[in-house]
């Protein structure tokens, strides 16, 4: 792909700077010293900094404490994650409906904090099924979500990726947890998370920044450069996590990123010099 970056000022200039996690600040265990740097970086010369994570299997303050202990000096306010941006679609769209979760507990948890009315099993109805990274799932609970979908009840599921890093091979997600909902009862949900507008709209709310003066940083096309190229923000990939060289030969220009590095140490290196 003949690929140029644009001018590094169209982004230095901007004021909200979207870290995805995985890939992108660390990978597995080993935390990229680098972005702390370029982190650091950014805080003190005024920019402010946001992590966006579609994992919505560990809640947030899980990723506080993470974060942390990596060294990143973070706050609740600082990140955000697929899970927020369900429960405020779930608020704005299916307020007092009865939803049925495909979950973990930690998720659950979050969405009964958020007022969500969380059905069971073994209800006759429920109007909402919401599909996610479920690491405790079981077959009577993707049977009771396909009973439910069968039934009538709308879809939707908090993130599209297909796969999760781990430290050796990657581990089904909730991409692929829909897909075998999908194979069972012929429907397909409404993903939020990214790339979806729903996300960009939501930071946007919350951190009080048009998109026009946001960036996203991630290693994943299909959400972290998508939710950018797609949204109208500015979309930078690093090479330091899923994505090889061989992935960006097919890619459209409507989903390609306005910059690509090695990895945030050349984007630090490039805006705030050696
Ligand atoms: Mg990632």
């Amino acid at each position: 792909m003949e690929f140029q970056n644009k001018p590094i000022e169209n982004l230095a200039n901007k004021k909200l700077f979207i870290f995805d996690m995985d890939g992108t600040i660390y990978l597995g265990s080993r935390v990229f010293d680098y972005a702390i740097r370029f982190i650091k970086n950014l805080r003190a010369s005024g920019r402010e900094v946001m992590f966006f994570t579609n994992n919505a299997s560990r809640s947030v303050s899980t990723y506080v404490d993470r974060l942390n202990r990596m060294g990143f000096e973070t706050c609740r306010e600082e990140i955000m994650s697929s899970a927020d941006v369900t429960a405020a679609y779930l608020k704005k769209h299916y307020a007092g409906k009865r939803v049925y979760l495909l979950g973990n507990s930690d998720l659950y948890g979050y969405m009964k904090e958020q007022g969500v009315l969380l059905a069971g099993e073994n209800e006759d109805n429920v109007d909402v099924v919401v599909s996610s990274f479920d690491t405790e799932m079981t077959y009577q609970k993707v049977t009771a979500a396909c009973r439910y979908l069968l039934k009538g009840a709308v879809f939707l599921s908090t993130h599209p990726d297909f796969v999760c890093p781990t430290e050796s091979l990657p581990i089904p997600d909730s991409g692929a947890i829909c897909a075998m909902l999908t194979a069972a009862t012929g429907k397909t949900p409404k993903y939020l998370g990214k790339p979806y507008a729903e996300t960009v709209e939501m930071i946007e709310l919350v951190k009080g920044y048009d998109r026009s003066e946001m960036c996203i940083f991630g290693d994943r096309l299909y959400t972290d450069i998508a939710l950018g190229a797609h949204n109208g923000m500015c979309a930078v990939l690093v090479m330091s996590g899923e994505t090889v060289e061989e992935d960006l030969g097919g890619l459209a220009p409507e989903d390609a990123p306005e910059y690509i590095f090695p990895s945030l140490d050349e984007v630090d290196r490039a805006i705030f010099g050696e």
